[in-house]
């Protein structure tokens, strides 16, 4: 299978787009076509997930993307059960008639990142081991993806991690998992700024390709298209664990934010997985919601973006949009291009409410996108934890409320699974606003919130964060395998 990118350019081999992130030419790699899975594959693939568990699926799906003789032994070391607690890796469990839970964050830092995070650490240390070489990961963070991205790199060989947090923006949970980490390799750096700040500083290293290649800059934030492909995976385990037959269409519920989770689960849709609706849930930050609704993409300034009780999702720009967009006007590159690459960079906007390909995307693709409020989170927290004593996170609670909303106008039907994007431990506050009592601490996490903090203060700008990295980078990034 080869990639290619949003804007064009020659297709790649998968080991070249794993280091690379972002295209050279500014867009997001996507596989080249989407293999087709029938339903005798399905049927077969329920079999491998009762056999061989989540890994022996992991390496069904991944090796119809990758080409590579050591998948199944990556497949087998990330998702493990020393790493995920049990083989099944993503277990499903029913709430209702209608709703199922897929648990998809039981990985070492309770959030559903470590899904593909656990994977992405060892195909980098693996590429890298066959290169001979060693890279330097750059990422931004609103919270989850920084600390599975720390997590699944610590003790590879060959890898350090800079990655930037917007200060004061995360729950205390998720500051102390990532700030607790004192390792010579991970640098922790909180930005005075919101998420997009951030990411707006990692893309500016990221265009400086001088820069980039001397100190062999990469990057595991969402734009990762190998992190695409392994979310993927779990797409075809919560159907096949949610659906007695390999037929029946079940919508999947899915918070939003980057708009990472819910493109893996509309490319399991385009290899033929029966995915009905896709339900995009936002919080207050309700760009992906107006777009979806009216074909106007307004991306909102960091100042305009709120800070919420679902932080994860406190995004105003969505930067996996572009691939799905890619597909709407089927794949031509140079529309693509046009619209965020020169529309969205002149006016901060685009509109495609009178492209006929928009106005017939719910038929095609079927997203169907819906908001959540502090006070609708709460009370579907409460609401599960009274009536059915299923306790969920603030993430996960905007998803099943924009389901339930959804349902009840009659917009969608039949069942859905709901994604579980992370453990209510990790928002103590909320959950206990919602219900009056503190979340349980998984035995995994004890103690983590005293632990001593790590991290670097940083002013919002590209070039000194360009000069802090020069400096704490190692001089021959090829020799530092000291970790
Ligand atoms: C990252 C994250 C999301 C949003 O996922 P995207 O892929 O960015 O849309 C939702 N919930 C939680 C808990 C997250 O960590």
């Amino acid at each position: 299978m080869r990639f290619i990118s949003t804007r064009g350019g020659q297709p790649q081999a998968f080991s070249d787009v794993l280091l690379e992130g972002l295209a050279a030419d500014g867009g997001l790699y996507v596989p080249g076509e989407y293999p087709q899975v029938s339903a005798a594959d399905l049927r077969a693939w329920r079999g491998v997930l009762a056999d061989e568990g989540y890994a022996g699926l992991a390496y069904r799906v991944l090796k119809l993307f990758i080409d590579d003789p050591d998948l199944r032994s990556l497949c087998d070391a990330a998702y493990s059960e020393a790493n995920f607690g049990e083989a099944v890796v993503a277990p499903v469990s029913q709430v209702d008639d209608d709703l199922y839970l897929a648990h998809l964050s039981n990985g070492p830092t309770a959030a559903f990142k470590d899904m593909a995070m656990q994977l992405l650490g060892r195909l980098f240390e693996h590429e890298l081991a066959r290169r001979g070489t060693t890279l330097n990961v750059l990422g931004a963070t609103s919270g989850d993806t920084g600390s599975a991205a720390e997590y699944a790199m610590l003790g590879r060989a060959g890898i350090t991690v800079a990655m930037l947090t917007p200060a004061g923006r995360m729950s205390d949970f998720q500051q102390a998992q990532m700030y607790s980490i004192d390792d010579p390799a991970i640098a922790n750096i909180a930005v005075d700024g919101v998420f997009d700040e951030c990411q707006d500083l990692v893309k500016a290293v990221n265009m400086d390709a001088e820069f980039k290649a001397t100190h062999r800059i990469g990057a595991v934030n969402s734009i990762n298209v190998a992190r695409l492909l392994a979310q993927v995976v779990y797409a075809f385990a919560a159907y096949l664990q949610a659906s007695a037959d390999e037929t029946t269409p079940i919508g999947f519920a899915v918070p939003t934010g980057n708009f990472g989770d819910i493109m893996s689960a509309y490319v399991a849709k385009r290899m033929g997985l029966p995915v009905g609706d896709l339900i995009l849930a936002t919080n207050e930050n309700t760009v992906l919601a107006e777009f979806f609704a009216t074909g106007a993409y307004r991306p909102r300034s960091a100042a305009a973006t709120y800070a919420t009780s679902s932080p994860s999702m406190d995004i105003s720009k969505a930067s996996n949009l572009e691939r799905f967009i890619f597909d709407l006007v089927e794949r031509d590159a140079s529309r693509t291009t046009d619209l965020f690459g020169r529309q969205l960079v002149a006016s901060g906007h685009f509109d495609l409410s009178g492209d006929p390909r928009f106005q017939a995307q719910r038929d095609t693709f079927g997203i169907v996108a819906g908001t959540s409020t502090h006070g609708d989170r709460l009370a579907t927290i409460k609401a599960l934890w009274q009536d059915r004593g299923v306790l969920i996170d603030p993430h996960t609670a905007d998803g099943v409320h924009v389901a339930k909303t959804l349902r009840a106008s009659g917009t969608i039907s039949g069942p859905v699974i709901a994604y579980e994007t992370a453990l209510p431990v990790k928002f103590a506050a909320t959950i206990k606003e919602a219900i009056g009592q503190a979340p349980p601490i998984p035995p995994r996490f004890a103690g983590i919130e005293g632990a001593p903090r790590h991290v670097v203060p940083m002013a919002g700008d590209a070039d000194a964060l360009k000069a802090w990295l020069a400096d704490w980078l190692p001089a021959d990034a090829a020799v530092r395998v000291d970790f």
